[in-house]
């Protein structure tokens, strides 16, 4: 690592660069005794250096980072409207060695940057960093993937999904492929359903800017449990490399719709009331500052889909997310279809032939069996092998920048899958537009609305 990377962040005074982006730095910085960095703030807030210079060392500091300080001692901040293209090309301007621009920008401004990227001279090695989400639509994220590559090659964009840089998706991957138990029993013929749940306990959490226009589909599942989907639907890559692995995550993006193409049965919506999440007392959402009731967002989404192939056609994949649950519930449940005849002398009948438990964080896996041996050794019961993958020492966004750093795009989404995610959605927005799926209530602190089979848990 000789040549430092120079990280120009677009949006520098905004919530993501000082909540996510630095301390992520930061611990990147520590982990990396040899990483070079010149690090580069703009936005079009009026900060002073020192306050630039602050925030970067509170944020080293929060992630037990603070001695890496000196290593960006060097780090500037210019007040910058980032879609004028002479205050742009001054933020270019005099980078030696490769550059990554990381937009931490509204979507519709780091659009306007691009625009504006495209006309200007850039290090040959530039890599951009987006966001999500990542377009609007099918259309404008092709649009969008149109304007990319008139800046820089496909292998130069990261669309950040920071998701995929988990380590718990990275173990889906071992589990499922290198494990003789596991690996030839991945199909419909053996797997009755799968389920993708994010349930959050945080409530809107003064995030109405944003998130009242996204919603709960399109914060989430679009944007993230639809990659997870493709991690575990995907047939096998020869290798994980960017072409191997994404080829493979988009050809099940691709063959991936609402569950029998029809959304008013196959997906449900709902939106958190007034209600107490531990002792903390939550306003109903539409109370929430910010909110506009009028545009119907939901808080939880869930959509069932199916994957076209002769591996999963027929196994539902559920996808769900919410807001101002009772409690945080991230997993990914892959339940085994009950086998064909149980000898007769066992008793108690299996609802199903087991099932395999991804919980992100803190990780773990937990294989539930059917087994016997107990007190009436002859009787079936329920017995759980779980093992502890620990917390992971590393934040995601740590993940994700030391990716961007090294180049490796092979864990960001490519063009085509961003452009599938939304089209895999659409139908589903028109139906909700359309008002077709009421949206159900559900008191926050609770697990969903009670009659929804996912909220039992
Ligand atoms: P913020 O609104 O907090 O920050 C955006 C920053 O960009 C602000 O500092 C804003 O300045 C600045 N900005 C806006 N227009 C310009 C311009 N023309 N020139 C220069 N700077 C400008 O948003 P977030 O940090 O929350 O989000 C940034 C991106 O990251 C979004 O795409 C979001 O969806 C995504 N994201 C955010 C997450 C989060 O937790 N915050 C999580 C995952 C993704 P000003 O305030 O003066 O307008």
């Amino acid at each position: 690592m000789s040549r430092a990377t120079t990280l120009l962040i677009l949006g520098a005074s905004g919530d993501l660069t000082s909540r996510l982006l630095l301390p992520a730095i930061g611990q990147l910085l520590r982990r990396q005794p040899d990483r070079q960095l010149t690090l580069r703030g703009a936005g079009s807030d009026e900060w002073s250096a020192k306050r630039w210079r602050d925030t970067v060392r509170e944020a080293f500091a929060s992630v037990d980072a603070a001695d890496e300080a000196p290593r960006v001692a060097g780090t500037t901040y210019t007040r910058a409207d980032v879609t004028d293209p002479t205050a742009l090309a001054g933020l270019v301007e005099g980078v030696e060695g490769p550059l990554v621009i990381y937009f931490a920008l509204p979507p519709a401004v780091s659009v306007a940057a691009c625009t504006v990227l495209r006309d200007l001279h850039l290090p040959p090695e530039t890599v951009l960093a987006l966001e999500k989400p990542f377009g609007s639509d099918e259309k404008s994220a092709r649009e969008l993937n149109e304007l990319l590559t008139e800046i820089v090659p496909e292998k130069q964009i990261f669309r950040v999904d920071h998701f995929l840089g988990r380590s718990t998706l990275i173990n889906v991957l071992g589990v499922r492929f290198a494990n003789r138990l596991i690996e030839p029993v991945w199909s419909a013929d053996h797997v009755e359903s799968v389920l993708v749940r994010y349930d959050e306990a945080l409530a809107l959490e003064n995030r109405a800017r944003y998130y009242d226009k996204a919603g709960a589909m399109i914060d989430m599942i679009q944007s993230h449990l639809l990659q997870v989907l493709a991690v575990l639907a995907m047939e096998q890559p020869a290798d994980l490399d960017e072409i191997d692995l994404r080829d493979a995550m988009a050809a099940a993006l691709r063959a991936t719709a609402i569950w029998d193409d029809n959304p008013v049965r196959s997906t449900r919506r709902g939106r958190y009331t007034a209600g107490k999440i531990g002792d903390r007392a939550v306003p109903s959402y539409v109370d929430e500052e910010g909110v506009d009731p009028a545009r119907g967002t939901e808080t939880l989404a869930e959509i069932t889909c199916e994957v076209r192939t002769a591996r999963w056609a027929g196994v539902p994949f559920t996808l769900r997310s919410g807001k101002a649950m009772g409690d945080r519930c991230a997993e990914i449940v892959v339940t085994f279809r009950p086998v064909r005849h149980i000898p007769g002398g066992l008793t108690g009948t299996p609802t199903d032939g087991g099932v395999l438990r991804f919980t992100l964080g803190p990780d773990r896996i937990d294989l539930e069996l059917n087994v016997n041996g107990g007190d009436d050794p002859f009787a079936l019961r329920r017995d759980t092998l779980s093992t502890k993958l620990g917390k992971g020492t590393l934040l995601a966004y740590t993940e994700v920048l030391s990716e961007i750093l090294d180049g490796d795009v092979a864990l960001s989404v490519r063009a085509d899958a961003a452009e599938q995610c939304w089209r895999i959605i659409q139908p589903v927005r028109d139906a909700w537009n359309r008002g077709d799926v009421p949206i159900e209530d559900y008191p926050a602190g609770t697990r969903g609305p009670a009659a929804w089979p996912t909220s039992a848990r």
